[in-house]
Protein backbone atom coordinates (compact mmCIF):
# COMPACT_ATOMS: atom_id res chain seq x y z
CA UNK A 1 0.00 0.00 0.00
CA UNK A 2 1.42 3.57 -1.17
CA UNK A 3 0.11 5.67 1.99
CA UNK A 4 0.69 9.34 1.84
CA UNK A 5 0.51 10.83 4.70
CA UNK A 6 2.15 14.35 4.35
CA UNK A 7 2.01 17.59 3.27
CA UNK A 8 4.87 19.79 2.67
CA UNK A 9 5.25 22.90 4.24
CA UNK A 10 8.21 25.37 4.96
CA UNK A 11 10.59 23.16 3.48
CA UNK A 12 9.50 20.07 6.08
CA UNK A 13 6.58 17.11 5.32
CA UNK A 14 4.47 17.32 8.19
CA UNK A 15 1.44 15.69 9.12
CA UNK A 16 -1.55 17.69 8.45
CA UNK A 17 -4.31 18.96 10.64
CA UNK A 18 -7.13 17.53 8.39
CA UNK A 19 -8.46 14.34 9.52
CA UNK A 20 -9.83 13.04 6.34
CA UNK A 21 -8.24 10.67 3.76
CA UNK A 22 -8.90 9.63 0.44
CA UNK A 23 -8.46 6.36 -1.46
CA UNK A 24 -5.86 6.13 -4.46
CA UNK A 25 -7.50 3.62 -7.04
CA UNK A 26 -5.83 2.03 -9.65
CA UNK A 27 -8.18 3.06 -12.96
CA UNK A 28 -6.45 -0.65 -14.78
CA UNK A 29 -7.97 -2.73 -12.04
CA UNK A 30 -10.07 -0.25 -9.90
CA UNK A 31 -8.09 -1.76 -6.91
CA UNK A 32 -7.46 0.61 -4.28
CA UNK A 33 -3.32 0.57 -3.62
CA UNK A 34 -2.79 3.16 -1.37
CA UNK A 35 -4.59 6.42 0.46
CA UNK A 36 -4.06 9.93 0.63
CA UNK A 37 -3.81 12.60 3.59
CA UNK A 38 -5.84 15.31 3.27
CA UNK A 39 -5.04 18.97 4.28
CA UNK A 40 -7.61 21.85 5.30
CA UNK A 41 -8.43 25.15 5.34
CA UNK A 42 -6.36 25.20 8.55
CA UNK A 43 -3.13 23.67 6.71
CA UNK A 44 -3.72 25.92 3.38
CA UNK A 45 -3.28 28.85 5.96
CA UNK A 46 -0.20 27.71 7.71
CA UNK A 47 1.28 26.66 3.68
CA UNK A 48 0.28 30.41 2.85
CA UNK A 49 1.89 31.90 6.09
CA UNK A 50 4.95 30.05 4.95
CA UNK A 51 5.08 31.22 1.51
CA UNK A 52 3.92 34.79 2.75
CA UNK A 53 7.09 35.04 5.41
CA UNK A 54 9.33 33.66 2.43
CA UNK A 55 7.67 36.11 0.00
CA UNK A 56 10.63 39.26 1.00
CA UNK A 57 13.74 37.44 0.24
CA UNK A 58 12.76 35.29 -2.38
CA UNK A 59 11.40 38.41 -4.25
CA UNK A 60 14.76 39.58 -4.16
CA UNK A 61 16.68 36.96 -5.54
CA UNK A 62 18.65 37.67 -8.39
CA UNK A 63 17.98 36.37 -12.11
CA UNK A 64 21.13 33.72 -11.90
CA UNK A 65 19.59 32.40 -8.08
CA UNK A 66 16.41 31.97 -9.93
CA UNK A 67 17.81 30.30 -13.10
CA UNK A 68 19.76 28.05 -10.93
CA UNK A 69 16.98 27.07 -8.98
CA UNK A 70 15.05 25.81 -12.04
CA UNK A 71 18.08 24.39 -13.42
CA UNK A 72 18.40 22.58 -9.96
CA UNK A 73 14.15 21.37 -9.79
CA UNK A 74 14.71 20.02 -13.39
CA UNK A 75 17.58 17.74 -12.45
CA UNK A 76 16.05 16.60 -9.41
CA UNK A 77 12.73 15.54 -11.15
CA UNK A 78 14.82 13.70 -14.36
CA UNK A 79 17.06 12.40 -11.74
CA UNK A 80 13.83 10.13 -10.79
CA UNK A 81 12.25 10.10 -14.38
CA UNK A 82 11.73 6.46 -14.09
CA UNK A 83 9.96 6.50 -10.73
CA UNK A 84 7.74 9.49 -11.78
CA UNK A 85 7.02 7.91 -14.74
CA UNK A 86 5.75 4.47 -12.94
CA UNK A 87 3.33 6.54 -11.05
CA UNK A 88 1.84 7.92 -13.75
CA UNK A 89 1.40 4.58 -15.10
CA UNK A 90 -0.42 3.29 -11.70
CA UNK A 91 -2.00 6.12 -10.80
CA UNK A 92 -3.06 7.43 -14.40
CA UNK A 93 -3.32 4.54 -16.64
CA UNK A 94 -0.74 6.26 -19.18
CA UNK A 95 0.29 3.95 -21.30
CA UNK A 96 3.99 3.19 -21.09
CA UNK A 97 5.17 4.63 -24.24
CA UNK A 98 3.64 8.25 -23.20
CA UNK A 99 4.57 8.06 -19.22
CA UNK A 100 8.46 8.91 -19.66
CA UNK A 101 7.98 11.69 -22.13
CA UNK A 102 5.51 13.44 -19.98
CA UNK A 103 8.02 13.30 -17.16
CA UNK A 104 10.51 14.89 -19.92
CA UNK A 105 7.67 17.70 -20.73
CA UNK A 106 7.92 18.45 -17.15
CA UNK A 107 10.72 19.27 -16.17
CA UNK A 108 11.59 20.74 -19.52
CA UNK A 109 8.56 23.21 -18.67
CA UNK A 110 11.12 24.53 -15.81
CA UNK A 111 13.63 24.63 -18.35
CA UNK A 112 11.69 27.12 -20.57
CA UNK A 113 10.86 29.09 -17.79
CA UNK A 114 14.60 29.39 -17.11
CA UNK A 115 15.20 30.29 -20.72
CA UNK A 116 12.21 33.10 -20.39
CA UNK A 117 14.63 34.53 -17.75
CA UNK A 118 17.33 35.53 -20.05
CA UNK A 119 14.54 36.68 -22.34
CA UNK A 120 12.86 39.27 -20.18
CA UNK A 121 14.17 42.53 -19.22
CA UNK A 122 13.27 43.18 -15.45
CA UNK A 123 13.91 47.02 -15.87
CA UNK A 124 13.37 49.36 -18.62
CA UNK A 125 13.16 52.74 -19.40
CA UNK A 126 10.10 54.66 -21.17
CA UNK A 127 10.90 58.61 -21.37
CA UNK A 128 11.49 60.18 -18.05
CA UNK A 129 10.41 56.81 -16.16
CA UNK A 130 11.93 53.75 -14.70
CA UNK A 131 9.46 50.86 -15.54
CA UNK A 132 10.00 47.95 -13.11
CA UNK A 133 8.38 44.55 -12.87
CA UNK A 134 8.09 42.74 -9.79
CA UNK A 135 6.96 39.64 -8.71
CA UNK A 136 3.00 39.65 -7.95
CA UNK A 137 3.34 38.33 -4.28
CA UNK A 138 2.30 34.88 -2.77
CA UNK A 139 0.46 32.59 -5.62
CA UNK A 140 -2.07 30.12 -5.29
CA UNK A 141 -1.24 27.07 -7.73
CA UNK A 142 -4.57 24.73 -8.13
CA UNK A 143 -4.24 21.91 -10.97
CA UNK A 144 -6.32 19.50 -12.24
CA UNK A 145 -5.57 15.58 -12.54
CA UNK A 146 -5.21 14.90 -15.96
CA UNK A 147 -1.60 16.10 -16.25
CA UNK A 148 -0.25 16.37 -12.63
CA UNK A 149 3.02 16.88 -13.55
CA UNK A 150 3.37 19.19 -16.72
CA UNK A 151 0.52 21.00 -15.21
CA UNK A 152 2.27 21.83 -11.93
CA UNK A 153 5.66 22.94 -13.30
CA UNK A 154 4.44 25.00 -15.93
CA UNK A 155 2.82 26.79 -13.17
CA UNK A 156 5.99 26.82 -10.77
CA UNK A 157 8.45 27.47 -13.18
CA UNK A 158 6.59 31.09 -14.13
CA UNK A 159 6.48 31.77 -10.36
CA UNK A 160 9.74 30.79 -9.99
CA UNK A 161 11.41 32.35 -12.74
CA UNK A 162 8.90 35.57 -11.49
CA UNK A 163 10.04 35.37 -8.01
CA UNK A 164 6.51 34.46 -6.37
CA UNK A 165 6.12 31.99 -3.68
CA UNK A 166 3.78 29.81 -3.90
CA UNK A 167 1.21 27.07 -2.48
CA UNK A 168 0.33 24.71 -4.50
CA UNK A 169 -2.69 22.36 -4.06
CA UNK A 170 -3.01 19.65 -6.71
CA UNK A 171 -5.93 17.23 -7.69
CA UNK A 172 -7.10 14.97 -4.75
CA UNK A 173 -6.91 12.55 -7.51
CA UNK A 174 -3.05 12.39 -7.95
CA UNK A 175 -1.89 11.65 -4.83
CA UNK A 176 0.82 9.73 -5.32
CA UNK A 177 2.56 11.75 -8.53
CA UNK A 178 2.13 14.78 -6.37
CA UNK A 179 4.53 13.17 -3.28
CA UNK A 180 7.10 11.90 -5.79
CA UNK A 181 7.30 15.41 -7.30
CA UNK A 182 7.13 17.06 -4.20
CA UNK A 183 10.34 15.06 -2.71
CA UNK A 184 12.19 16.15 -6.42
CA UNK A 185 11.00 19.69 -5.26
CA UNK A 186 12.56 19.00 -1.68
CA UNK A 187 15.57 17.61 -3.02
CA UNK A 188 16.21 20.52 -5.15
CA UNK A 189 17.34 22.57 -2.40
CA UNK A 190 14.97 25.61 -3.28
CA UNK A 191 14.86 28.14 0.18
CA UNK A 192 12.31 26.88 2.53
CA UNK A 193 9.00 28.30 2.32
CA UNK A 194 9.23 29.05 -1.54
CA UNK A 195 7.51 26.29 -2.54
CA UNK A 196 4.42 24.65 -0.64
CA UNK A 197 2.34 21.46 -1.39
CA UNK A 198 -1.14 20.84 0.24
CA UNK A 199 -3.14 18.22 -0.68
CA UNK A 200 -7.09 18.66 -0.36
CA UNK A 201 -10.36 19.51 -1.95
CA UNK A 202 -11.27 22.02 -3.98
CA UNK A 203 -14.24 22.96 -1.27
CA UNK A 204 -11.77 23.08 1.67
CA UNK A 205 -7.89 23.93 0.59
CA UNK A 206 -9.00 25.30 -2.51
CA UNK A 207 -11.23 27.52 -1.18
CA UNK A 208 -9.34 28.66 1.45
CA UNK A 209 -6.73 30.03 -1.56
CA UNK A 210 -8.98 31.55 -3.46
CA UNK A 211 -10.29 34.06 -0.71
CA UNK A 212 -7.16 34.38 1.55
CA UNK A 213 -5.77 38.22 1.25
CA UNK A 214 -2.44 37.36 1.47
CA UNK A 215 -2.51 35.19 -1.83
CA UNK A 216 -2.19 37.66 -4.65
CA UNK A 217 -2.90 35.42 -7.64
CA UNK A 218 -4.15 31.77 -8.63
CA UNK A 219 -3.09 30.54 -11.21
CA UNK A 220 -5.78 27.69 -11.70
CA UNK A 221 -5.98 24.92 -14.66
CA UNK A 222 -9.30 22.83 -14.36
CA UNK A 223 -12.68 22.78 -15.68
CA UNK A 224 -14.55 25.93 -17.03
CA UNK A 225 -17.53 25.72 -13.68
CA UNK A 226 -14.51 25.35 -11.40
CA UNK A 227 -12.54 28.19 -13.33
CA UNK A 228 -15.96 30.57 -13.34
CA UNK A 229 -16.47 29.37 -9.54
CA UNK A 230 -12.95 30.43 -8.87
CA UNK A 231 -13.12 33.84 -10.11
CA UNK A 232 -16.11 34.96 -8.21
CA UNK A 233 -14.44 33.86 -5.34
CA UNK A 234 -11.42 36.31 -5.83
CA UNK A 235 -13.36 38.89 -6.36
CA UNK A 236 -13.33 40.23 -2.91
CA UNK A 237 -9.33 40.21 -2.36
CA UNK A 238 -9.08 41.58 -5.54
CA UNK A 239 -6.55 38.72 -6.82
CA UNK A 240 -5.61 38.38 -10.48
CA UNK A 241 -6.27 35.28 -11.65
CA UNK A 242 -4.84 33.51 -15.04
CA UNK A 243 -7.56 30.32 -16.01
CA UNK A 244 -6.57 27.68 -18.05
CA UNK A 245 -9.95 25.82 -18.83
CA UNK A 246 -11.68 23.40 -20.98
CA UNK A 247 -11.90 22.94 -24.43
CA UNK A 248 -14.27 21.90 -27.29
CA UNK A 249 -11.80 22.30 -29.94
CA UNK A 250 -12.54 21.90 -33.57
CA UNK A 251 -10.83 20.13 -36.15
CA UNK A 252 -10.82 21.34 -39.87
CA UNK A 253 -9.93 19.12 -42.61
CA UNK A 254 -10.14 21.00 -45.70
CA UNK A 255 -10.86 19.65 -49.32
CA UNK A 256 -7.44 19.99 -50.48
CA UNK A 257 -6.24 18.04 -47.59
CA UNK A 258 -4.07 15.07 -48.08
CA UNK A 259 -6.72 13.15 -46.12
CA UNK A 260 -4.45 9.93 -45.63
CA UNK A 261 -2.40 12.10 -43.15
CA UNK A 262 -5.16 14.64 -42.21
CA UNK A 263 -7.93 12.13 -40.69
CA UNK A 264 -5.70 9.94 -38.81
CA UNK A 265 -4.15 12.83 -37.27
CA UNK A 266 -7.48 14.18 -35.83
CA UNK A 267 -8.13 10.76 -34.75
CA UNK A 268 -5.44 11.01 -32.68
CA UNK A 269 -5.04 14.47 -31.98
CA UNK A 270 -8.99 13.57 -30.01
CA UNK A 271 -7.80 10.50 -28.61
CA UNK A 272 -4.24 12.46 -27.55
CA UNK A 273 -4.38 11.11 -23.24
CA UNK A 274 -7.38 9.08 -23.99
CA UNK A 275 -9.55 12.31 -24.89
CA UNK A 276 -8.27 13.57 -21.49
CA UNK A 277 -7.17 16.52 -23.08
CA UNK A 278 -7.97 20.08 -22.13
CA UNK A 279 -6.84 20.92 -26.56
CA UNK A 280 -7.94 17.35 -27.82
CA UNK A 281 -10.01 17.69 -30.94
CA UNK A 282 -13.05 16.70 -30.02
CA UNK A 283 -15.24 17.90 -33.29
CA UNK A 284 -13.89 17.37 -36.64
CA UNK A 285 -15.57 19.13 -40.02
CA UNK A 286 -14.87 17.84 -43.10
CA UNK A 287 -16.26 18.53 -46.50
CA UNK A 288 -19.74 16.85 -46.97
CA UNK A 289 -19.18 15.00 -49.80
CA UNK A 290 -16.04 13.50 -48.35
CA UNK A 291 -17.46 11.66 -45.66
CA UNK A 292 -17.83 7.99 -46.83
CA UNK A 293 -14.36 8.65 -47.36
CA UNK A 294 -13.71 9.65 -43.80
CA UNK A 295 -15.68 7.53 -41.91
CA UNK A 296 -13.11 4.32 -43.57
CA UNK A 297 -9.89 6.29 -42.92
CA UNK A 298 -11.39 7.21 -39.27
CA UNK A 299 -12.57 3.73 -38.58
CA UNK A 300 -8.88 2.10 -39.58
CA UNK A 301 -7.04 4.76 -37.02
CA UNK A 302 -9.14 3.78 -34.25
CA UNK A 303 -8.85 0.16 -35.08
CA UNK A 304 -5.03 0.52 -35.44
CA UNK A 305 -4.15 1.86 -32.15
CA UNK A 306 -4.17 -0.69 -29.23
CA UNK A 307 -6.49 -0.19 -26.36
CA UNK A 308 -4.87 -2.57 -23.96
CA UNK A 309 -3.00 -2.32 -20.21
CA UNK A 310 -0.75 0.88 -19.75
CA UNK A 311 2.14 -1.30 -18.96
CA UNK A 312 2.21 -3.09 -22.24
CA UNK A 313 4.68 -1.34 -24.71
CA UNK A 314 2.49 -0.74 -27.72
CA UNK A 315 -0.65 0.05 -25.74
CA UNK A 316 -1.86 3.70 -26.81
CA UNK A 317 -5.23 4.29 -25.29
CA UNK A 318 -5.23 2.63 -21.39
CA UNK A 319 -7.90 3.00 -18.62
CA UNK A 320 -9.66 6.47 -18.11
CA UNK A 321 -8.84 8.15 -14.99
CA UNK A 322 -11.22 6.91 -12.71
CA UNK A 323 -14.47 4.93 -12.50
CA UNK A 324 -16.71 8.65 -12.18
CA UNK A 325 -14.54 9.69 -15.39
CA UNK A 326 -15.50 6.32 -16.46
CA UNK A 327 -19.25 6.38 -16.44
CA UNK A 328 -19.29 10.68 -17.18
CA UNK A 329 -18.03 8.76 -21.15
CA UNK A 330 -20.58 5.88 -20.98
CA UNK A 331 -23.20 8.46 -20.39
CA UNK A 332 -22.05 10.85 -23.44
CA UNK A 333 -21.50 7.78 -25.65
CA UNK A 334 -25.74 6.66 -24.78
CA UNK A 335 -26.25 10.25 -25.12
CA UNK A 336 -24.93 10.40 -28.66
CA UNK A 337 -26.77 7.38 -29.63
CA UNK A 338 -30.01 8.44 -28.23
CA UNK A 339 -29.47 12.19 -30.16
CA UNK A 340 -29.47 10.44 -33.38
CA UNK A 341 -25.69 10.18 -34.13
CA UNK A 342 -24.33 7.45 -35.96
CA UNK A 343 -21.77 5.14 -34.78
CA UNK A 344 -19.14 4.76 -36.85
CA UNK A 345 -16.79 2.47 -34.50
CA UNK A 346 -16.91 1.97 -30.49
CA UNK A 347 -20.00 2.32 -28.44
CA UNK A 348 -21.05 1.70 -24.78
CA UNK A 349 -19.17 -0.91 -22.53
CA UNK A 350 -15.73 -2.28 -21.69
CA UNK A 351 -13.93 -3.49 -25.21
CA UNK A 352 -13.71 -7.00 -25.08
CA UNK A 353 -11.08 -8.15 -22.17
CA UNK A 354 -10.76 -5.31 -20.56
CA UNK A 355 -13.93 -5.60 -18.07
CA UNK A 356 -12.35 -5.02 -14.82
CA UNK A 357 -11.11 -1.47 -14.85
CA UNK A 358 -12.23 1.69 -16.73
CA UNK A 359 -11.55 0.73 -20.57
CA UNK A 360 -13.55 2.70 -22.61
CA UNK A 361 -14.21 1.45 -26.58
CA UNK A 362 -12.35 4.26 -28.45
CA UNK A 363 -15.60 5.68 -30.17
CA UNK A 364 -16.55 7.94 -33.16
CA UNK A 365 -19.63 9.25 -34.02
CA UNK A 366 -20.48 10.64 -37.56
CA UNK A 367 -23.78 12.40 -38.93
CA UNK A 368 -23.23 14.83 -35.92
CA UNK A 369 -25.23 17.81 -36.18
CA UNK A 370 -24.26 20.89 -34.25
CA UNK A 371 -27.58 20.90 -31.47
CA UNK A 372 -26.36 17.70 -30.32
CA UNK A 373 -24.62 17.21 -26.86
CA UNK A 374 -21.75 15.68 -27.82
CA UNK A 375 -20.84 18.34 -30.36
CA UNK A 376 -21.31 20.83 -27.46
CA UNK A 377 -20.32 19.23 -24.00
CA UNK A 378 -16.36 18.18 -23.28
CA UNK A 379 -16.32 14.85 -22.81
CA UNK A 380 -13.21 13.82 -21.41
CA UNK A 381 -12.92 10.40 -23.43
CA UNK A 382 -11.69 8.88 -26.33
CA UNK A 383 -15.09 10.11 -28.42
CA UNK A 384 -15.03 12.17 -31.29
CA UNK A 385 -18.01 13.84 -33.54
CA UNK A 386 -17.60 13.96 -37.28
CA UNK A 387 -20.04 16.86 -38.41
CA UNK A 388 -19.69 18.37 -42.38
CA UNK A 389 -20.06 21.41 -44.17
CA UNK A 390 -20.41 22.67 -47.79
CA UNK A 391 -18.47 26.01 -47.82
CA UNK A 392 -15.95 26.93 -45.93
CA UNK A 393 -17.07 30.00 -43.84
CA UNK A 394 -19.74 27.26 -43.05
CA UNK A 395 -17.11 25.13 -41.30
CA UNK A 396 -15.19 28.75 -39.67
CA UNK A 397 -19.05 29.55 -38.06
CA UNK A 398 -19.32 26.04 -36.99
CA UNK A 399 -15.75 25.82 -35.55
CA UNK A 400 -16.90 29.29 -33.90
CA UNK A 401 -19.96 28.12 -32.67
CA UNK A 402 -18.99 27.22 -28.65
CA UNK A 403 -18.26 29.01 -25.06
CA UNK A 404 -14.75 27.35 -26.13
CA UNK A 405 -12.01 28.77 -27.42
CA UNK A 406 -8.98 26.99 -26.57
CA UNK A 407 -7.18 25.08 -29.31
CA UNK A 408 -7.93 24.46 -33.08
CA UNK A 409 -6.41 22.60 -36.28
CA UNK A 410 -6.19 23.23 -39.89
CA UNK A 411 -5.22 20.66 -42.30
CA UNK A 412 -5.36 21.95 -46.06
CA UNK A 413 -2.94 22.12 -49.27
CA UNK A 414 -2.65 25.24 -49.10
CA UNK A 415 -0.92 26.81 -46.81
CA UNK A 416 -2.09 30.67 -47.36
CA UNK A 417 -5.72 29.29 -47.22
CA UNK A 418 -4.75 27.38 -43.60
CA UNK A 419 -3.34 30.77 -42.32
CA UNK A 420 -6.41 33.02 -43.20
CA UNK A 421 -8.52 30.17 -41.47
CA UNK A 422 -6.36 30.71 -38.60
CA UNK A 423 -6.98 34.23 -38.40
CA UNK A 424 -11.02 33.59 -38.43
CA UNK A 425 -10.56 30.96 -35.84
CA UNK A 426 -11.37 32.42 -32.44
CA UNK A 427 -8.91 30.23 -30.11
CA UNK A 428 -5.50 30.65 -28.25
CA UNK A 429 -3.41 28.56 -30.40
CA UNK A 430 -4.71 27.23 -34.16
CA UNK A 431 -1.85 24.12 -35.35
CA UNK A 432 -1.65 23.62 -38.99
CA UNK A 433 -1.42 20.81 -40.95
CA UNK A 434 0.02 18.19 -37.85
CA UNK A 435 2.31 21.08 -36.15
CA UNK A 436 2.92 20.27 -32.67
CA UNK A 437 2.91 23.34 -29.75
CA UNK A 438 5.76 25.77 -29.69
CA UNK A 439 6.24 25.18 -25.52
CA UNK A 440 7.98 28.78 -25.21
CA UNK A 441 5.17 30.30 -27.17
CA UNK A 442 2.04 31.65 -25.26
CA UNK A 443 -0.77 28.83 -24.43
CA UNK A 444 -4.22 29.72 -23.07
CA UNK A 445 -8.28 30.32 -24.24
CA UNK A 446 -10.50 32.11 -25.93
CA UNK A 447 -14.12 32.88 -24.47
CA UNK A 448 -15.00 30.44 -21.56
CA UNK A 449 -11.50 28.56 -22.17
CA UNK A 450 -9.95 30.74 -19.89
CA UNK A 451 -8.07 34.59 -18.71
CA UNK A 452 -4.37 34.69 -19.21
CA UNK A 453 -1.33 32.96 -20.62
CA UNK A 454 1.06 30.21 -19.87
CA UNK A 455 4.29 29.28 -20.63
CA UNK A 456 7.55 31.06 -21.68
CA UNK A 457 8.00 34.60 -21.26
CA UNK A 458 4.36 35.13 -21.50
CA UNK A 459 3.70 32.86 -18.35
CA UNK A 460 6.00 34.73 -16.37
CA UNK A 461 4.34 38.31 -17.04
CA UNK A 462 1.30 37.18 -15.92
CA UNK A 463 3.43 36.21 -12.38
CA UNK A 464 4.51 40.13 -12.20
CA UNK A 465 3.39 43.51 -11.40
CA UNK A 466 4.51 46.59 -13.26
CA UNK A 467 5.85 49.54 -11.25
CA UNK A 468 6.47 52.61 -12.86
CA UNK A 469 8.74 55.55 -11.44
CA UNK A 470 9.63 58.47 -12.03
CA UNK A 471 11.83 61.21 -10.88
CA UNK A 472 14.47 58.36 -9.77
CA UNK A 473 17.21 60.33 -11.02
CA UNK A 474 16.48 63.78 -9.95
CA UNK A 475 18.87 65.86 -7.17
CA UNK A 476 16.88 66.32 -3.99
P1 LIG B 1 -11.81 20.45 -11.89
O1 LIG B 1 -12.19 21.82 -12.32
O2 LIG B 1 -12.86 19.56 -11.36
O3 LIG B 1 -10.70 20.54 -10.74
C1 LIG B 1 -9.49 21.24 -10.93
C2 LIG B 1 -8.90 21.58 -9.58
O4 LIG B 1 -9.74 22.54 -8.93
C3 LIG B 1 -8.77 20.41 -8.61
O5 LIG B 1 -7.55 20.53 -7.90
C4 LIG B 1 -9.96 20.62 -7.69
O6 LIG B 1 -9.77 20.06 -6.40
C5 LIG B 1 -9.99 22.14 -7.61
N1 LIG B 1 -11.27 22.73 -7.20
C6 LIG B 1 -12.52 22.22 -7.34
N2 LIG B 1 -13.44 23.07 -6.83
C7 LIG B 1 -12.76 24.14 -6.36
C8 LIG B 1 -13.14 25.36 -5.74
N3 LIG B 1 -14.41 25.65 -5.49
N4 LIG B 1 -12.18 26.24 -5.40
C9 LIG B 1 -10.89 26.00 -5.65
N5 LIG B 1 -10.45 24.85 -6.23
C10 LIG B 1 -11.38 23.93 -6.59
O7 LIG B 1 -11.06 19.80 -13.14
P2 LIG B 1 -10.51 18.30 -13.31
O8 LIG B 1 -11.67 17.40 -13.50
O9 LIG B 1 -9.50 18.00 -12.27
O10 LIG B 1 -9.72 18.44 -14.71
C11 LIG B 1 -10.32 18.37 -15.94
C12 LIG B 1 -10.64 19.76 -16.49
O11 LIG B 1 -9.45 20.53 -16.59
C13 LIG B 1 -11.19 19.72 -17.90
O12 LIG B 1 -12.28 20.61 -18.01
C14 LIG B 1 -10.04 20.19 -18.77
O13 LIG B 1 -10.41 20.74 -19.99
C15 LIG B 1 -9.38 21.16 -17.87
N6 LIG B 1 -7.99 21.36 -18.30
C16 LIG B 1 -7.63 22.52 -18.92
C17 LIG B 1 -6.33 22.70 -19.37
C18 LIG B 1 -5.90 23.97 -20.04
O14 LIG B 1 -4.71 24.20 -20.12
N7 LIG B 1 -6.79 24.81 -20.50
C19 LIG B 1 -5.38 21.69 -19.18
C20 LIG B 1 -5.77 20.53 -18.55
C21 LIG B 1 -7.08 20.38 -18.11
Amino acid sequence: MRNIDKIYINGEFVTPRGTERQELVNPTTREVFGSLALGNEEDAKIAIAAAKAAFPAFSKTSVQERADMLQRLNDAILARIDELAEANILEYGAPRMLSVPRVQLAAMNLMISKEALKEFEFVHYIGKAKVVSEPVGVMGIITPWNATYSQITAKLGAAIAAGCTVVIKPSEMSGLQTQLLTECFDAAGIPAGVINVVNGLGATVGAELTSNKDIAMINFTGSTRVGKEIRRATVDSMKRVTLELGGKSPYIVLDDADFSKAIPAAVKSCYSNNGQACVAGTRLFVPEHRLEEVKQLARATVESMKVGLPTEADTVLGPIVSEKQYNQVQHYINVGIQEGAELVIGGVGHPEGLEQGNFVKPTVFASVTEDMTIANEEIFGPVLSILTFKTVEEAVEMANNTDYGLGAYISSGNLEKANELASLIQAGSVLINGAGFEMKAPFGGFKHSGIGREYGVHGMKDCLETKTITGFDLPM
